[in-house]
């Protein structure tokens, strides 16, 4: 018997310790994962993920993986692996648990059968539009079919023809016979078997009748064993259908599953549709599923998301009955949290402006202690000489009296290294700055006379003989939006065209040398980063993640 949760903390753990308090699902509770594998995983998946699975955990039940595979002319391989890796990485189990809703295209024909043997199925040889028009309104009750009250022996006869492959598609359906004048238009005789002549990815051509999603979603729940059978909103309207099924099959009402719907997530600037971003892939908006610019779970692993990140995400979001928009910077302060927590520190100069220091001896090298991380600790040596690289804008010839950074004739402190002061600016034809030259105070690095003296600013650099020159991509967001961040109907428009920014010749400390993909840092004072999977020891390539900047922290403080 499972335990009742003591601090309940969303309705669907109400709901399941009401469940349990009454004598249901003694057995432990049980719960699954139900992707269609026509597409990779996306954020809002990621929070039905963390939902059920977690619900597993926190009841001491099960969870599985059910591909929803009743759709054979959409579905791939690719996705059914793409989801897998992608649960995993999640922090999530299956264990042995793995299964496919075609497993069970055999019991769930039994189950049409017997449904027709007691008169609660037929076959319709209307199409779809006739369907369509007999179906009613929402004002309107439906108009019964004039197939509906064939006999049992004439049903059997005709769904055995149908399952034998002699109709074309859409020539005839099987069809639930409950209600054409109930109020809930999926109660009025909805389609639960279809002929589709298509080889399905696992099936092979074994069938040309597939089940529909309403019929085959809770007889596979009942079939393994699902006490909770959760699912987003727009299934609510549906339930009395899910209800109906198992009813009309002699399912035992307390121990068969019941469906339970949730508020799906909605982020602003964000793109949750499978189809929708199945089609920035296609037609070439993004480089394809993985695209640090997606939200897919591949896109958010790529752009240097952590699995702690997205969980935590999903439960700071929680669950809720209602719908609502979720700002994306609340994801982002969560990986900005976790990174903060755990990237060492490293300086690149992302727009580099060559410093030399005039008075520093030619072909000289010393080594700078630089901290890693200021909780976690940890250190590692910088490479200091005559040549640095700082950032272009950590100068400013007419410089504003507020400006701290390095100017003619100003000092600045090199972080981790000396206090330097800025001689003289070298410009090309154009006027450009191309070089600054500086002298440096050899008293002023740690342990030095003046290893306290005050400058008001302190920027970061690289050594320039030793700099790694790396590629870096910055990601601005993929789609633009109104006000409120939400995504307009014709998404393709709002495409941002400048979402992607590619810096070559980033100057990056030596430290970063030989680090492999999934690698984090925090480059200083620039943000959070990321070494890509087109990165080589030759040319490293980063991902911006995320800025340092946290508007959400912001919002919470209010
Ligand atoms: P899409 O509209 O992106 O195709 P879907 O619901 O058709 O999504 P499925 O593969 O059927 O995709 O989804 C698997 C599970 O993930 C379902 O239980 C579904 O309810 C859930 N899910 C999908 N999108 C979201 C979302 N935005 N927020 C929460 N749960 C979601
Ligand atoms: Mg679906």
């Amino acid at each position: 018997m499972p335990e009742i949760l003591q601090n309940p903390s969303n309705f669907i753990q109400n709901e399941i310790n009401d469940d349990l308090k009454n004598g249901r699902y003694s057995e432990g509770i049980h719960t699954r994962f139900p992707p269609e594998p026509n597409g990779y995983l996306h954020i809002g998946h990621a929070k039905s993920i963390c939902l059920n699975f977690g619900l597993a955990q926190q009841y001491g039940g099960m969870c599985n993986l059910r591909f929803d595979d009743t759709n054979p002319v959409k579905e791939d391989v690719e996705y059914v692996d793409s989801i897998q890796a992608d649960v995993k990485w999640l922090g999530f189990s299956w264990d042995k648990r793995m299964y496919y809703a075609s497993d069970y295209f055999e019991k769930l024909y039994e189950f049409a059968v017997q449904l027709i043997k007691n008169g609660k199925a037929y076959v319709d040889d209307s199409n779809a539009e006739e369907i369509r028009a007999m179906r009613g309104t929402l004002t309107e009750a439906g108009k019964e079919s004039p197939y509906r009250n064939r006999s049992v022996e004439e049903n059997l006869a005709l769904f055995e023809a149908m399952k034998q492959g002699e109709f074309a598609d859409g020539e005839k359906v099987l069809r639930a016979k409950i209600d054409m004048a109930s109020p809930n238009i999926n109660m009025r005789d909805p389609v639960i078997y279809r002929i589709a002549h298509a080889t399905h990815h696992r099936t092979g051509d074994a069938w040309c009748i597939y089940p529909m999603y309403d019929f085959a979603h809770p007889l596979s729940d009942a079939i393994e064993g699902i006490t909770h059978s959760i699912c987003t909103l727009e299934f609510e309207d549906h339930r009395p259908l899910y209800d109906w099924c198992l009813e009309s099959l002699g399912f035992d009402v307390n121990t068969r599953p019941r469906q339970i719907e949730f508020a799906r997530l909605n982020l602003t600037n964000t793109v949750t549709s499978k189809r929708k971003l199945r089609q920035l892939v296609e037609e070439g908006y993004v480089a394809g599923w993985d695209d640090p610019r997606m939200p897919t779970i591949s896109g958010l692993r790529r752009r240097g998301y952590t699995p702690a990140a997205l969980r935590n995400f999903c439960s700071e979001v929680g669950v809720a009955k209602a719908n609502s928009l979720v700002d994306v910077a609340m994801l982002e302060h969560c990986i900005r949290d976790d990174l903060n927590n755990n990237a060492d520190r490293i300086m690149a100069v992302l727009h580099p402006l060559k410093v030399v220091i005039t008075n520093y001896p030619e072909g000289k090298k010393e080594y700078m202690l630089a901290e890693n991380h200021p909780i976690k600790g940890g250190h590692r040596y910088m490479p200091f000489s005559r040549e640095l690289y700082i950032e272009q804008e950590d100068f400013m010839e007419d410089a504003p009296k507020k400006f701290f950074r390095l100017k003619p004739e100003g000092e600045v402190r090199l972080k981790h290294g000396y206090i330097i002061k800025c001689e003289e600016v070298i410009k090309d034809a154009e006027g450009k700055v191309v070089e600054l030259h500086c002298t440096y105070d050899p008293d002023s690095k740690t342990g030095g006379a003046t290893a306290n003296r005050k400058v008001k600013g302190t920027i970061h650099w690289v050594s320039a003989a030793d700099a790694l020159e790396a590629e870096v991509r910055l990601y601005d967001y993929l789609i633009e939006t109104d006000e409120k961040g939400e995504v307009p109907a014709d998404f393709l428009n709002a495409v941002n065209k400048n979402s992607l920014e590619v810096l070559q010749h980033v100057m990056v400390e030596p430290s970063a040398a030989l680090t492999a993909e999934g690698t984090h840092y925090q480059f200083l004072r620039q943000g959070y980063y990321v070494v890509d999977k087109d990165s080589t020891p030759d040319h490293l390539v980063f991902n911006r993640v995320v800025g340092l900047k946290d508007s959400w922290a912001k919002v919470k403080k209010g």
